[in-house]
């Protein structure tokens, strides 16, 4: 499927300007066109009358954003073209803006937020979900980073369908005590957090109106240079799925030989257009 994507950047407290193009690589390398909106930088006064997303032009929008409140405007006209069938994906730090935003905290299901600013989920020891009421438990954040297994949960949905249903994910950080409404919402993949004790969700849908919300949160960059998490292929293809299906609802792409296994991760070629 030749998805048209729209990836947004412009603020950001990962490096986004380097994170642009391996999205794009990502998912240029599963077919689909893209185009970037960027946003008017941190505290610039002028800029934002020329920040004029025209979101009909699109299938699907990819969040590499995280920065300040986008005009009313927009930011109403983006919810409300996902909600009328528009597909929406958020990658690791994309989906944590606009926290005092009813609609966008419905948008992104969970975030990262404040331990009393909305509900937690977890999965339990059977994977059942846990949800964990606003103020209880800890807010968001992550220990020291590094590889660990990945669990999926729903391995009949068509972005997990046919991988494995545990793989070793690339050193990256591990999320935990997200916050939001999470409704309509479905974890599919998690995993255990030693800082926690719990299983937090990574990967996850919501359903917005007729449209369709993914959201990753592996993919940490260090402004290092180090880029172990965004090569991981086990991030590149369940995003490259992830799109795909929020982008039409279903998924074409065929499983990569090169997959990570239960066993043992698999680092793609960092080769960036
Ligand atoms: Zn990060």
């Amino acid at each position: 499927m030749k998805n048209k994507t729209l990836i947004i950047d412009g603020q950001n407290n990962h490096d986004w300007q380097r994170m642009t193009p391996i999205l794009r690589q990502i998912l240029t390398h599963a077919g689909c066109s893209v185009d970037v909106a960027t946003t008017p930088p941190k505290g610039a006064a002028a800029g934002w009358d020329s920040f004029r997303p025209d979101f009909a032009q699109y299938d699907v929008v990819v969040s590499n954003y995280l920065g300040e409140d986008w005009p009313m405007a927009i930011i109403d006209a983006m919810e409300q073209w996902v909600s009328q069938g528009g597909g929406h994906v958020a990658v690791h730090a994309g989906g944590t803006s606009f926290a005092k935003r009813k609609s966008y905290n419905k948008l992104v299901g969970l975030a990262w937020r404040e331990s009393n600013q909305g509900d937690r989920i977890t999965l339990d020891a059977d994977a059942k979900v846990v949800r964990i009421a606003s103020g209880q438990g800890p807010g968001s954040g992550h220990g020291p980073c590094f590889s660990y297994p990945v669990n999926h949960h729903q391995p009949e949905h068509p972005i997990l369908k046919g991988l494995p249903p545990i793989w070793m994910h690339s050193k990256d950080e591990l999320w935990h005590g997200l916050r939001g409404p999470a409704e309509n919402f479905t974890v599919l993949a998690s995993a255990f957090s030693p800082r926690t004790g719990a299983r937090e969700p990574l990967l996850w849908t919501v359903n917005y109106g007729k449209g369709r919300s993914f959201v990753t949160a592996l993919g940490h960059l260090w402004n290092d240079g180090e880029t172990s998490a965004v090569d991981c292929i086990g991030f590149r293809d369940t995003l490259a799925r992830g799109c795909q299906w929020a982008a039409s609802g279903t998924v074409d792409l065929p499983v990569p030989g090169d997959f990570p296994t239960e066993g043992s991760t698999s680092i793609g070629e960092p080769v960036y257009l």
